[in-house]
């Protein structure tokens, strides 16, 4: 089962991917996590992205879709993919799905997780406060300022990804605010 989880930052994506991972044995497929990875290991690609994702822009479709397809070109999944912050445009959903049909496989179902953008950005100032607490590295987009930003990044570019995969079926909305297990396991009945 190949799935995406869809919806604004801090609505909880990486969160719920994680679960289903350990549940499921799937694998989790996040571009947010590659670019991270590739700052940190210094790569050029990663100083081109640097400033953009702290801004809290998206970086170009070029650059994650190329890194989706090493990732699904390198890796084996028995239990499917999730898909965690890509797509992010209609042009990432339009590759996705020639990628997949390419290897033979199919997306199974889109989730988008809703939560009020009050509850969004008091969730990412928290992640950062507790980070900071636990001495962890802050991510540099989890402030009030880079999530104007990436909130409009949302609008703009990804939500209407929901009536694409509404029109092309399989979608389901599940309510992100609630308590994380009350979440994975509307997940759960979504995904049947
Ligand atoms: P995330 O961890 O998913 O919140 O992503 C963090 C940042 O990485 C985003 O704000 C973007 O700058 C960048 N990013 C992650 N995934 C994508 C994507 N699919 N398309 C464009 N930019 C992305």
């Amino acid at each position: 089962m190949n799935i995406i989880l869809l919806g604004p930052p801090g609505a909880g994506k990486g969160t719920q991917a994680r679960i289903l991972v350990d549940e499921r044995d799937m694998v989790q497929l996040s571009t947010g996590d590659m670019l991270r990875e590739a700052r940190t290991s210094g790569t050029e690609m990663g100083k081109i992205v640097a400033a953009v994702m702290d801004r809290g822009d998206l970086v170009t479709d070029e650059i994650v879709i190329g890194l989706i397809r090493e990732k699904l070109e390198g890796a084996e999944s028995s239990g499917g993919y999730i898909f965690d912050g890509f797509p992010r445009t209609l042009a990432q959903a339009d590759a996705l799905g020639a990628l997949l049909s390419e290897m033979g496989q199919s997306l199974d179902a889109v989730v988008e997780l809703r939560v009020d953008d009050d509850v969004l950005v008091e969730r990412v100032v928290n992640r950062a406060r507790e980070a900071e607490a636990a001495g962890e590295p802050v991510r540099a987009d989890d402030n009030a300022e880079s999530m104007k930003t990436r909130l409009m990044a949302y609008y703009k570019q990804t939500s209407p990804l929901i009536g694409y995969y509404h029109a092309k079926g399989g979608l389901s909305s599940v309510n992100g605010l609630g308590e994380i297990d009350a979440v994975a396991g509307e997940i759960k009945d979504a995904l049947g």
